[in-house]
């Protein structure tokens, strides 16, 4: 069952939190600005309130972010026992990276992706929200639990990476709203905005330049690939995108953009962008992974080859028209 925030569930939640000994806080694989926004924005919140906590992130915190405050404190899994379990960000358990060991269910599953699970004891998912920092600022304003300069900033940062600097389909005036209480307490807006989508390393920018060499398109489709050894040219550290998805949804005349990155143990991580009116998450989800209908991701077992073979098909029906 999905469960609707309000004022008595977030006092009712925040008791929870109260009575356990040692929470541990899980968000995503190859977490994003939001995910590490949404675990340091509650984790340090709820360490400001003297509470025991554990931050997990399987795939440790990216440079970018490192500007964040308490990313010292994030683990790649937990230390010792815990009694209480929250996920972040995360639309179904396989997302922690295997960190939810599976006996029962965690106790609280926060998360925005309409292709959420509802895996856990309270599921507060509301897939209207920008953000899982957009839900945790509720959370935390309604029970009256801190938001210190650290906090604001994490979630701010949460917030603005999600909303792709303000300005994806689901923004809405709450959402500057809380943004600007936000800047109030603390979180510097340009600042973040620069170090978490502006500023990008020069192997990042080259293997862009690879991604941007190899651009296809056919009717309203545009795709790329990254490989391993695309990667291994240009030095770039990370297995992602490095967000070359962001400006080839940019595309005018493209109402779907997919990129193909090459992972290790022959999988292919696949990511969608979609104008209105097409919902890429379907997709997504029959091949594993999951999302929002305008921005979906999975990875996917195969060649790349193969892989591609299999999407741009899939992705063709949906807009309507033959990829051979
Ligand atoms: P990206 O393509 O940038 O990795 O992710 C786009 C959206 O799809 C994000 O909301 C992200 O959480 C979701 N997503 C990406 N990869 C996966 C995946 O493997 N599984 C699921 N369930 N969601 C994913
Ligand atoms: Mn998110």
């Amino acid at each position: 069952m999905n469960n609707v925030l309000d004022d008595s569930l977030a006092r009712s939640i925040n008791n929870q939190f109260e009575q356990a000994a040692n929470i541990l806080i899980v968000t995503h694989i190859r977490p994003d600005g939001d995910a590490i926004g949404s675990l340091l924005g509650l984790g340090l919140s709820l360490k400001a309130q003297k509470m025991n906590v554990q931050m997990v992130s399987h795939d440790g915190v990216p440079v970018n972010l490192g500007y964040l405050m308490g990313t010292d404190q994030v683990r790649k899994k937990p230390d010792g026992g815990y009694d209480f379990v929250v996920i972040l960000d995360c639309s179904d358990l396989e997302r922690t990276g295997g960190i939810w060991n599976g006996h029962g269910k965690p106790d609280i599953n926060i998360d925005h992706h309409p292709t959420n699970t509802n895996f856990a004891k309270i599921n507060l998912v509301d897939s209207k929200a920008v953000a899982t920092s957009e839900i945790l600022f509720n959370l935390i304003s309604y029970a009256g639990l801190p938001i210190t300069g650290a906090v604001a900033t994490a979630l701010l940062t949460g917030i603005v990476t999600d909303s792709l600097g303000f300005r994806t389909s689901n923004m809405t005036s709450q959402v500057l709203r809380i943004s600007a209480e936000l800047m109030d307490r603390g979180g510097n807006l340009p600042e973040l905005y620069r170090k978490s989508m502006v500023n990008r390393s020069f192997e990042a920018t080259k293997f862009w330049g690879i991604g941007l060499n190899n651009l296809e398109k056919k009717d309203r489709l545009v795709w790329t690939t990254l490989t391993i050894s695309d990667r291994k040219e240009v030095n770039y550290p990370g297995r992602d995108d490095a967000d070359l998805i962001n400006v080839l949804s940019s595309i005018d005349g493209a109402d779907i953009a997919v990129i193909f990155v090459e992972q290790p143990n022959d999988k292919v991580k696949v990511s969608w962008r979609a104008q209105p009116g097409f919902d890429v998450s379907r997709i997504a989800a029959q091949l594993g992974g999951g999302g929002h209908a305008p921005a979906s991701g999975a990875e996917i077992y195969g060649n790349i080859d193969e892989v591609k073979g299999k999407v741009l098909q899939l992705t063709s029906d949906l807009l309507g028209f033959s990829s051979n």
